[in-house]
């Protein structure tokens, strides 16, 4: 078993209902799911002009290989009927893998550890609720990449939760 790091976002119709759904598929589809964020309102990053995302991560458990679990989050988004209108648009189901173990994937269709992962708050800070003491391949553990965070992205906490602990 491999363990394994996924964010969650969604900005189209019922953000908690579509990111839900996500873990459950998730689960279907031979991952473990071990572990939640919180979940965080953040604002859109690259185009402005859309609603809120909804925002959150899970700590995974799983026998897939990285291009295998790639399939299954791609899958995943199809399966929700994820429409893609353009590049950083709205969506209603994005899945990235943020890590996989201590690999590191450089291909055209995957990168991993996921390359804007230390840039961006809206992943570091759910990150931070799971796994701060993870190492990311060739950057050092998330505690030290959100130490180092100088952006001024809003984030905001919710009450709202993925799984009931
Ligand atoms: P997005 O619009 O964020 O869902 O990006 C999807 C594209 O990113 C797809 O073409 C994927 O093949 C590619 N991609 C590269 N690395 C990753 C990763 N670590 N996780 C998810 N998608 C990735």
């Amino acid at each position: 078993m491999k363990k394994a790091v996924i964010a969650l976002g969604s900005n189209v119709g019922d953000t908690l209902a579509n990111l839900k759904e996500a873990v459950s598929l998730l689960e279907e589809n031979g991952c473990r799911v071990l572990k939640t964020s919180r979940l965080y309102q953040t604002e859109p990053w690259g185009y402005a002009d859309q609603d809120d995302f909804l925002n959150g991560a899970a700590l995974i458990e799983t026998d897939l290989a990285p291009f295998a679990l790639l399939d299954v989050t791609q899958g995943i988004e199809r399966t929700m009927g994820r429409k893609k209108l353009f590049l950083n648009g709205p969506r209603n189901i994005d899945l990235d893998i943020l890590i996989y173990e201590d690999e590191t994937v450089r291909s055209d269709r995957l990168t991993i550890p996921h390359p804007r992962l230390g840039e961006r708050l809206f992943v570091l800070r759910p990150l931070m609720d799971i796994v701060p003491d993870m190492t990311v391949p060739g950057r050092g553990t998330v505690a030290e990449l959100f130490a180092a965070y100088r952006g001024d992205e809003r984030v905001e906490e919710t009450d709202l939760v993925l799984m009931e602990p």
